[in-house]
């Protein structure tokens, strides 16, 4: 149902049997800025009226009764919507005599519907498509070397210039998983969009938002100082910069460590954990064996060592007299300070 100054009220078809673990739906339910709740309850002022199918937010108790909207849709019965994809993609041409992943059975036939029968299918109508984490966005885990299934991101699947019905490009919004509020705040800018009211979200040539994207981990991580300073941890449990013990932070485009995880706490670095490149389109081979020291790292750790060495010995100097209070705090009866009389009336 569309008014004049948009789409007023959308559906949200969301199929999670990619390759994957479920972890992006259970993920974005730890969202507080938006809530899922808040959007499906109508609470965000000048969202269009939104009707989410996800099997595991699901009222119904599954079956064909959650099937129908997607089979509806299918039909073009069920318009606008947003498809929403969380898991890689197997290509179905290399299955053998089976199949790698399906969602429902052929009501005719009684045999399996893959998931990329359902793509074929629902992408070009969808007026929006959202990938949902790194696996449906770039392959992720399912799709790293020697993986039996083929499998790929869903820009590999239908093309990195595809355009859906509402002329928007793939959303992608890598993590593995993805940050909650990361997602929720993406597809309510989507749905501002298809309100009439948003502009189409800026995307980087990776299709993801740029305004999330753009820099990258070690650009906000509260370790960060310990690096300029070439102060690096050497186990898992120092405070100090991480880089040696396997942080890719700052080769890693991710906004976790500024964002947090749920509510604004954590954030991988923050909180100890080195940053595995889980958002990146390389991830994971790119980033393996995790827990190695990166290569680059070494060269710039060595570069840095000296200067930083240097600057973190004369801060600590300079830190000791700055925790001194000046020498004319005193109760004695002599005035101290450098009081210039000259000017007393
Ligand atoms: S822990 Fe990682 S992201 Fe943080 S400062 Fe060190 S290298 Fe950069
Ligand atoms: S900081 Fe690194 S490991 Fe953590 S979510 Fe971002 S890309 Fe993934």
């Amino acid at each position: 149902m569309t008014s004049a100054e948009g789409i007023d009220e959308i559906h949200i078809l969301w199929i999670s049997e990619g390759m994957s673990c479920d972890g992006d739906t259970v993920s974005i339910t730890a969202s507080s800025q938006p809530a899922i709740e808040d959007v499906v309850n109508g609470l965000i002022p000048g969202l269009p009226k939104v009707h989410l199918y996800n099997k595991v937010l699901s009222p119904t108790l599954g079956g064909e009764e959650f099937l129908a909207p997607f089979r509806a849709a299918v039909k073009g019965e069920l318009e606008p919507f947003i498809f929403v994809l969380e898991g890689s993609v197997p290509n179905e041409k290399i299955n053998g005599d089976g199949y790698w992943s399906s969602f429902g059975n052929d009501q005719d036939t009684g045999e399996p519907l893959t998931l990329n029968w359902w793509i074929d299918r629902l992408a070009p109508k969808a007026w929006a498509v959202v990938t949902a984490g790194t696996c449906a966005a770039y392959g992720g885990i399912h799709a790293m070397a020697g993986n039996p299934t083929g499998c790929m991101g869903l820009a590999d699947y239908l093309g990195w210039d595809f355009r859906s019905a509402g002329g928007l490009p793939i959303v992608n919004v890598p993590g593995c998983p993805v940050q909650p509020e990361n997602f929720m705040e993406t597809l309510t800018w989507v749905l501002y969009h298809a309100a009439g009211d948003a502009p189409p979200p800026p995307l980087d040539d990776k299709l993801r938002p740029q305004w999330m994207f753009g820099k990258t981990v070690h650009e906000g991580c509260d370790r960060a100082a310990y690096y300029e300073q070439a102060d690096f941890s050497k186990d898992y449990n120092s405070p100090k910069c991480q880089v040696k013990i396997g942080c890719w932070g700052p080769v890693v485009n991710c906004n976790v460590p500024k964002r947090g995880w749920m509510g604004g706490i954590g954030g991988c670095p923050n909180v100890g954990g080195i940053c595995i490149g889980c958002t990146m389109p390389g991830f994971p081979d790119k980033f393996m064996p995790f827990m190695d020291a990166p290569p680059g790292g070494s060269l710039s750790t060595t570069l840095i060592k000296p200067y930083g060495t240097f600057i973190r010995r004369m801060r600590g100097i300079t830190n000791v007299t700055a925790n001194k209070e000046p020498k004319w705090h005193h109760n004695r009866e002599l005035l101290t300070s450098g009081y210039d009389p000259r000017w007393r009336p």
